[in-house]
C-alpha cells in the first residue's frame, strides 16, 4: 500500500494547486471571499494599535502636553475598538460560510462526478478505492481540496502582513540619526544593506527549515495506519451490527489491543511510527532551529532600532512600532514559506483527486428523446447481445436474443452467476453490450438521451436501501409529494394494514437514526415500501430483482397474487430464484452460463425436459418439506 511516491516538481505542484483553486472558485466563491476578508482583517488589525501606541509613547516621551497626548489616546482607543469589531465580524462571517458551504460544496464536487460517471466506472472497485482514499485523506487532515481553503486564508494573511509591515517599517531605514551623533554611522547604506541581508537570510533559513520539516508529512503515507486505527478504535466498536458479536466474544479488549498495535505501527502516528520518530529526530530539530533563527533575528532588530532611537533618529515609542512591524514582516515571510511547503505537500494529495475527477465518460450519449407515449407502447429487443465485464475475458452473457412488449410479465430465472443481473444491467443501460444491440421501438438504445432512457425504468435491486426519513418521502423520493398518491401506492403494495397502525401515518420516520419515535420495519415491510416507491414513480418498466427474497412464504404468496393488480399495464421483469413466482408470468426466460437456454410459459417448461424442470424439481422438494 505504502508504495514509494514519485514527488511532483514545484512547478507541477503549483499547477495542481491552481487547478484546485479554479475548482473551488467555481464551486464556492463566497467561502473564499469570506476567508480572504477574515484573514486580511486578521493580518492588518494588529498594526493599528501598534501605530497609535508608538505615536502616544512618542508624545509622552517627547514631553507633549495634554493637547497632544489626549487626542492620541482617543485615537488609539477608538481605532483598537473598531479593529476588534471588524475582526469579530469578519471571523463570524467566515465561520458561518465555512460551516454552511464548504463541506456541502466538497460533496457536490465529488458526488456530481460520481453520479455523472459511466456506471461501469462507479461499479469498478478501483474507482471505489480511489474515492475511499480521497475521503480518508480529507478526513485525516483535510488533505486534498479542503486543504486549499485553509492555505488560501494563510496566503492572504501572510501577504497582507508583509505589506502592512513594510508600510510601518520603511521609516526605520529612511529616518537618519542626526549627523553630529556618535551613532551617525547607522545611516550608512552598508548598515541598511546588512539589515536587509539579515532579514532575507533569516527568513530564507527558517523557511527552508520549515519546508524541510513539512516534507516529512508529504512523504509519509499514513493511510494504512490511520485506516486500521480508526477501524479498531472507533468504527468496529460503534457499528450496530457488530454490537452483539463484540459482547458475546468480549471482542472489545481484542479490538482495543489491535488499535493500540496499529497506533504503534510504522504507518500510523504513534511514538514508534515513521512520523513519530521523525518528530524526535530531524523533523523536530528542523522545526526548533527554524524558530530559533527567527528569534535571533528579532534580537538584532531590537538592537538596531534601539540604537537609532538612542542616536535620536526617532522617538522611543517608534522602537515598539518598528520591532512589531519587522516581527510581522518576518512572520509574514515565514508563513508564506510554510504555506508554500504545505501547498507542495498537498499537491500529492490532489493527484488522486484529479485522477478521480478526470475519469472519462466513454459511454456514447445519444440525443433522441424517448417519446412519452400515453399508450405506453414500448417494445424492447435484445438482438444477439454478448457481454464481458471490463477487465475480464469471460462472457457474462452470450448471444442473447429476446423481445418483449409492454404489459408483459417476464420472469428471468437461472442459477447463481448465470447472467440474470447482468441482463438487467444491460437493459437499464448501466453497461453497453460488448457485441450486438438492444433496441427500443426499433432504435438502438444508445441513440436515446441517457437520462430519458433511464426514466423508463423503476428498479428494485436486491440490495435496495430505504432512507431514515419519513415514510411518505421514501415512497415519493421527494420532500414535497402527493400524499394521496403515496398512500394509494403503499396500499397497493400491501402495506395498507401496517400504515393504518402507524400513528403518524406517512410522516412516520423509518428507523431510529434521526428520530426516537422512528419505526423499525421488517425486511418484508421494507420490500413493500420499495415496491410502493416503484409504483409512485409510474415508469413503464418495472424491474424487480428477487422481489420476494426477504418475504416469508405467506407474504410472498400475498405479494404475488397482488402482482397483476400492482403492475397493471406496465411491463414487469422479475428476477427470481423461487420458480413458484413464474406461474404468474406470461413468459419465463431461463438463463444458464450467460445464455437463454429455454423460453416459454411456466406450465410448458415444467413439462419439457430441460434446465427449468431440473430447477423446479430441486425447489419443489424444498417446498414440500416446508409445506
Ligand atoms: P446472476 O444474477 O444470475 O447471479 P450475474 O449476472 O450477477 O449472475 O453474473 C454473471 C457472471 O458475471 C458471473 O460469472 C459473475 O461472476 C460475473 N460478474 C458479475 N458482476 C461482475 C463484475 N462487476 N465484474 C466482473 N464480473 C462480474
Amino acid at each position: 500500500m505504502a508504495e514509494k511516491k514519485e514527488r511532483l516538481s514545484f512547478r507541477q505542484a503549483m499547477a495542481y494547486t491552481r487547478r484546485g483553486y479554479a475548482i473551488w472558485f467555481k464551486a464556492a466563491p463566497e467561502v473564499f471571499l469570506a476567508a480572504g476578508a477574515d484573514r486580511a482583517v486578521t493580518a492588518l488589525t494588529p498594526y493599528v494599535p501598534l501605530y497609535f501606541t508608538a505615536r502616544l509613547v512618542n508624545a509622552i516621551a517627547g514631553g507633549g502636553g495634554p493637547g497632544e497626548v489626549w487626542p492620541m489616546l482617543a485615537a488609539l482607543l477608538i481605532s483598537t475598538a473598531l479593529a476588534g469589531a471588524a475582526r469579530a465580524a469578519a471571523s463570524n462571517w467566515n465561520q458561518a460560510m465555512e460551516n454552511s458551504h464548504l463541506h456541502p460544496a466538497w460533496n457536490r464536487i465529488f458526488f456530481e462526478k460520481l453520479l455523472s460517471m459511466d456506471f461501469c466506472d462507479v461499479d469498478d472497485a478501483k474507482t471505489q478505492a480511489l474515492f475511499t482514499q480521497i475521503r480518508q485523506n480529507n478526513n485525516w487532515s483535510s488533505w486534498g481540496l479542503t486543504k486549499l481553503h485553509w492555505t488560501f486564508g494563510c496566503m492572504v494573511e501572510a501577504v497582507l502582513r508583509i505589506l502592512g509591515a513594510l508600510a510601518l517599517s520603511v521609516s526605520l531605514f529612511t529616518l537618519p540619526v542626526p549627523a553630529d551623533s556618535p551613532l551617525a554611522g547607522l545611516n550608512s547604506p552598508w548598515c541598511m544593506a546588512g539589515m536587509g541581508l539579515l532579514l532575507a537570510g533569516s527568513v530564507a533559513l527558517s523557511g527552508a527549515l520549515l519546508n524541510r520539516a513539512e516534507r516529512y508529512w508529504s512523504e509519509y503515507d499514513g493511510t494504512q495506519g490511520n485506516r486500521g486505527f480508526s477501524f479498531f478504535y472507533f468504527i468496529a466498536m460503534q457499528e450496530r451490527h457488530r454490537a452483539a458479536d463484540i459482547r458475546t466474544y468480549t471482542q472489545d479488549k481484542f479490538l482495543e489491543a489491535k488499535g493500540r498495535e496499529m497506533l504503534d505501527d510504522e504507518t500510523s502516528f504513534g511514538p514508534n511510527s515513521a512520523i513519530g520518530k521523525a518528530g524526535r529526530g530531524a523533523m523536530g530539530i528542523s522545526y526548533t532551529v527554524s524558530g530559533a533563527v527567527s528569534q535571533a533575528f528579532m534580537g538584532v532588530i531590537y538592537l538596531f532600532a534601539g540604537l537609532k532611537a538612542l542616536g535620536g533618529a526617532f522617538g522611543v515609542g517608534s522602537v515598539t512600532q518598528y520591532v512589531g512591524a519587522l516581527a510581522g514582516l518576518a512572520r509574514g515571510f515565514t508563513d508564506l514559506a510554510e504555506v508554500m511547503g504545505e501547498l507542495r505537500a498537498n499537491a500529492e494529495y490532489l493527484k488522486p483527486v484529479y485522477e478521480f475527477l478526470d475519469i472519462p465518460n466513454n459511454m456514447y450519449q445519444g440525443s433522441l428523446t424517448t417519446e412519452k407515449r400515453s399508450d405506453r407502447k414500448y417494445e424492447i429487443e435484445f438482438r444477439d447481445v454478448s457481454f464481458q465485464y471490463p477487465g475480464t475475458d469471460t462472457w457474462a452473457l452470450r448471444h442473447v436474443s429476446m423481445k418483449f412488449d409492454v404489459g408483459e410479465r417476464l420472469a428471468v430465472v437461472g442459477e447463481n452467476g448465470s447472467g440474470k443481473t447482468t441482463f438487467i444491467k444491460l437493459l437499464c443501460r448501466l453497461y453497453d453490450p460488448t457485441e450486438g444491440e438492444i433496441l427500443l421501438n426499433g432504435i438502438d438504445i444508445r441513440k436515446y438521451r441517457y437520462d430519458n432512457y433511464l426514466a423508463l425504468f423503476s428498479v428494485v435491486f436486491q440490495d435496495f436501501k430505504l432512507l431514515s426519513q419519513p415514510l411518505g418521502q421514501n415512497v415519493a423520493a421527494a420532500e414535497n409529494y402527493d400524499r394521496a398518491r403515496a398512500e394509494e401506492c403503499l396500499k397497493r403494495a400491501g402495506f395498507g394494514p401496517r400504515l393504518a397502525e402507524l400513528p403518524r401515518g406517512l410522516d412516520t420516520c423509518l428507523y431510529r437514526e434521526f428520530e426516537d419515535d422512528g419505526v423499525e420495519v421488517s425486511g418484508g415491510e421494507a420490500q413493500k415500501i420499495a415496491l410502493a416507491r416503484v409504483l409512485y414513480q409510474d415508469a413503464p418498466f418495472i424491474v424487480l430483482d428477487e422481489p420476494t427474497a426477504a418475504l416469508d412464504p405467506e407474504a410472498e404468496a400475498e405479494v404475488y397474487t397482488k402482482f397483476n393488480d400492482i403492475v397493471e399495464d406496465k411491463t414487469a421483469i422479475y428476477i427470481s430464484h423461487r420458480l413458484s413466482s413464474c406461474r404468474f408470468c406470461d413468459e419465463v426466460a431461463v438463463f444458464d452460463h450467460g445464455q437463454v437456454v429455454q423460453q416459454g410459459v411456466h406450465d410448458a417448461l415444467v413439462e419439457a425436459e430441460g434446465k427449468y424442470r431440473a430447477l423446479w424439481e430441486a425447489q419443489a422438494q424444498y417446498y414440500r418439506k416446508e409445506g
